[in-house]
């Protein structure tokens, strides 16, 4: 495999077998961290705790790479990017002191993190050279074989040709030879014959025609060469040039080599490109919005722009259901902060939390979020969405609801809304679609206003799995 085609690979799947330049595209995308001016500074310091409470989440999960890209984040955020903010001078001094608390104890957890991936980065490149090697060999090992196995199939081939040819020439020999003697017995039998006669003759002349057994001889000996010569085509020098020629040991060859059986290299070779192209291709022609705070991109074990699963108790919209019952008898909402944990590579939402809130017609708002965000760190329990109650309509998320989404999601992109509508008994679990995110991320609008529907700002999740077990605390603060 060439280097370059090496690279190539490492872009498309960040499988790099070097583990500096693994280490560098994980800081890459650990740095990419935007501010945006117009989203409040409380809102990044919320971010801010998330990203640590997820990334000891990882930590605890032993998905490295997602907790060192979640800790560099939040180095980053803390550290460069906030800073910048419009407002970050008017930010509570206590919480600026306590992130930099918190970006001090991160650091050499980041370090230690990225060292371990150095090592496993190191072995799994250690494993890869020596797959890469192993297979080297084998190809060239089969290699060898093949051709050892064409050189024998010549060698045979040479042999037998040469075998057939000197046969052939034998044959031709053989038969000339024959000819040969059989013209020599013919002329000396002419010659016997022609001497007979002259003896005949004379005899003849000298004893007269009164021997009867000599007229008997010469007559065998006149049917003798009668039925020779019926029987018999003396050959010629004529007939010679007549004769075919000896086979050629060319065309022989040739003829072989066409029949040998083909060795079907190349559908190995075919094989062998399509093992080294097979690297899954991802499609990034439906690249999602990237700048969630808490997103790891193609890192953690997904890929890019997929969501992990959340995990959603079904007694939870009951056990909400009958939390919000009060409010929804008199038509007021009511709402509570999905929180959760973080278990094989899923999230599981464990537990319910209904803040202190102010709960209209038609909108609910938390007051003093500073409760979650203790109860949350004591728990070490991350966000997972939100849930509230639409006591006279049904299941949606209206343009206020949209807008209360946003943040969340734009923090994290697996964050879900929940809906219940106890009126018309329906539960519905959506999240903002990447056309809304855009949207309702640009729009300045308050309270109810219209949006363009088409294409859709929200979308039923496809992330969510409903566990019929699972169970899941109630932590209701309004009491
Ligand atoms: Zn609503
Ligand atoms: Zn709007």
């Amino acid at each position: 495999m060439s280097s370059s085609k090496l690279r190539h690979q490492t872009s498309i799947s960040s499988s790099s077998v070097d583990p500096n330049e693994r280490i560098k595209l994980l800081i890459e995308f650990g740095s990419k961290v935007e501010v945006d001016n117009t989203l409040a500074v409380k809102l990044y310091l919320r971010s801010g705790r998330e990203m640590l409470r997820m990334a000891n989440m990882f930590c605890d999960d032993g998905q490295l790479e997602s907790a060192f890209i979640l800790y560099y984040k939040f180095i980053i955020l803390f550290v460069e990017k906030l800073p910048l903010h419009q407002d970050y001078k008017h930010a509570p001094p206590e919480d600026i002191a306590e992130f930099k608390r918190k970006v001090k104890k991160v650091f050499p957890i980041a370090e230690i993190i990225k060292a371990k991936l150095k090592d496993r980065y190191a072995e799994e490149e250690k494993v890869y050279l020596a797959d890469q090697k192993r297979l080297k060999e084998e190809r060239e090992k089969a290699d060898a074989i093949r051709k050892k196995a064409l050189e024998e199939q010549e060698k045979q081939d040479a042999a037998l040709a040469k075998k057939l040819q000197e046969e052939e020439e034998a044959e031709v020999r053989t038969e000339q030879e024959e000819k040969y003697l059989k013209l020599r017995i013919q002329e000396e039998e002419k010659l016997k014959e022609k001497e007979r006669r002259k003896q005949e003759e004379l005899g003849d002349g000298i004893a007269g025609a009164g021997s009867g057994m000599s007229v008997q001889v010469v007559a065998a000996h006149a049917v003798a060469d009668t039925h020779e010569s019926v029987g018999r085509v003396v050959p010629n020098d004529k007939d010679d040039a007549t004769l075919p020629p000896p086979p050629s040991y060319s065309e022989y060859l040739s003829d072989i080599s066409t029949d040998r059986p083909q060795i079907p290299d190349r559908e190995l070779k075919k094989k062998l490109v399509l093992n080294d192209n097979n690297v899954p291709i991802v499609d990034r022609s439906c690249k999602p919005n990237t700048d969630h705070h808490l997103s790891l991109g193609e890192f953690g074990g997904l890929g890019f722009g997929q969501l992990r699963t959340i995990v959603v108790p079904s007694i939870l919209m009951s056990k909400f259901l009958t939390a919000a019952e009060i409010n929804t008898v008199s038509e007021a909402e009511t709402m509570g902060i999905l929180c959760g944990k973080m278990a094989q590579g899923k999230f599981h939402v464990t537990t319910l939390f209904i803040p202190k809130q102010k709960g209209g017609h038609d909108s609910c708002d938390m007051e003093n979020e500073e409760e979650l965000i203790f109860y949350q760190d004591e728990k070490n329990l991350i966000t997972l969405g939100w849930i509230h109650t639409h006591p006279t309509q049904t299941a949606f998320l209206s343009s206020v609801d949209l807008h209360s989404h946003f943040p969340w999601q734009k923090m994290m992109p697996e964050a879900i809304a929940i809906v219940c509508s106890p009126k018309f008994q329906e539960n519905g679990i959506f999240k903002l679609t990447d056309h809304g995110l855009n949207v309702i991320g640009s729009c300045k609008e308050k309270g109810f206003h219209p949006h363009s529907k088409d294409p859709p700002l929200f979308e039923i999740c496809n992330h969510v799995e409903i566990s019929l077990s699972d169970s899941v605390i109630v932590e209701d603060r309004r009491k």
